[in-house]
């Protein structure tokens, strides 16, 4: 195969400050054992970069949301490590289960009975305690259903463990009710910002995913989570623009003196979508270059004033500290990381 050439689009990675976050949730977690959630690609920033540096740290539980994330996780932890949140809907899905050898997540009776007919036992089991979207309801924890599965992990979903509120404490209390029907399972309900809620909620297993990633979900954690990710845009040409002239779509953006402008390849394709166009600046050697115009799918324009010296062929950087992105972007950090896509050099 002929080889691509580099590409103009390059997310920089801190394998050094994803250890970091995954060893200082690790120990915030007490007692507790940090896993990762590694769904949606790591959160965007790749399952082969990001699995082996938390295989290596210590991680010893990965959580994906579908089957079609497994294989590619597979490839760096061996199979009980792995744990599909979605659970097995038929029966196509258990016996993919069964011949690899992850866990299914199982979340209702009707997945326990999907289980049950592949012989298998060995399992985990999602209880909804409050956030209503997918788990088992309480009330069927004593269901006859569920005898003879061997369960791993019992889990829970906090709906709001970023914010200061008391269902963080009912949905705890129903958690615990639930558990007493399980004696023998390892037990876990927090993520990341419910690993800042305090020892009740961490159990023998945590699921951090977005902190690992750089997001900051709550202030308790603000001092401890390093950046891990830094999209970086090649310049792709650069112009003067005359008093007058009108920058890209529907021409939004009217030079009011001259000015140098530089394209970038870097568009809303690459997640920085049209909302954050108003307040955004790339960067260049400490200089931010503010866009002007719309962003296109491919390409913004930046305003060179403060950047002189910028030349085709340069990289600028996005600014992707993800708490003032998220507040200068309208998206949540979440949604900053999931949208980055595929055209990155990772
Ligand atoms: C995504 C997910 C997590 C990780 O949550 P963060 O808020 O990203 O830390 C944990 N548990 C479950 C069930 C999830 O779906």
């Amino acid at each position: 195969m002929i080889e691509a050439p580099p590409a103009s689009l390059r997310l920089r990675i801190d394998k050094q400050a994803l250890a970091a976050n995954w060893q200082a949730l690790n120990r915030l977690s007490g007692k507790a054992q940090a896993g990762a959630a590694v769904k949606a690609n790591a959160y965007g920033l790749g399952v082969d970069t990001v699995v082996p540096v938390f295989a290596k740290a210590g991680a010893r539980q990965f959580f994906v949301a579908h089957w079609s994330e497994v294989a590619a996780v597979l490839a760096h932890v061996p199979a009980h490590m792995i744990a599909v949140l979605h659970g097995v809907q038929n029966a196509a899905e258990a016996h993919y289960a069964v011949t690899t050898g992850v866990y299914p997540v199982l979340n209702s009776l009707h997945q326990a009975a999907v289980w049950h007919t592949t012989g298998a036992a060995q399992c985990h089991l999602m209880v909804d305690s409050g956030i209503n979207r997918l788990g088992l309801p309480p009330a069927d924890c004593g269901d006859p259903a569920l005898e003879g599965l061997e369960i791993g992990l019992l889990m829970s979903h906090l709906a709001s463990a970023e914010d200061d509120t008391t269902q963080n404490a009912a949905q705890l209390a129903i958690f615990n009710q639930a558990a007493a029907h399980f004696p023998a399972a390892r037990r876990s309900i927090a993520n990341s910002a419910g690993i800042a809620l305090g020892s009740d909620y961490h159990f023998d297993v945590t699921r951090p995913g977005l902190a690992l990633y750089g997001g900051v979900p709550c202030a308790a954690l603000a001092g401890e989570i390093a950046q891990v990710a830094f999209p970086e845009a090649a310049v792709m040409q650069v112009r003067t623009l005359n008093a007058g002239d009108a920058v890209g779509y529907n021409a939004t953006y009217t030079a009011p003196h001259a000015m140098r402008a530089a394209t970038v390849s870097l568009g809303y394709a690459d997640g920085v979508l049209r909302q954050w166009g108003g307040t955004l600046a790339l960067q260049y050697q400490g200089a931010s270059l503010p866009v002007i115009g719309r962003i296109s799918m491919d390409m913004v324009v930046i305003d060179c004033t403060h950047g002189p010296t910028l030349r085709e062929g340069d990289f600028v950087g996005l600014p992707f500290h993800l708490p003032a992105a998220a507040r200068a972007s309208g998206l949540s950090q979440y949604e900053l990381l999931t949208l980055l896509g595929r055209r990155y050099a990772r």
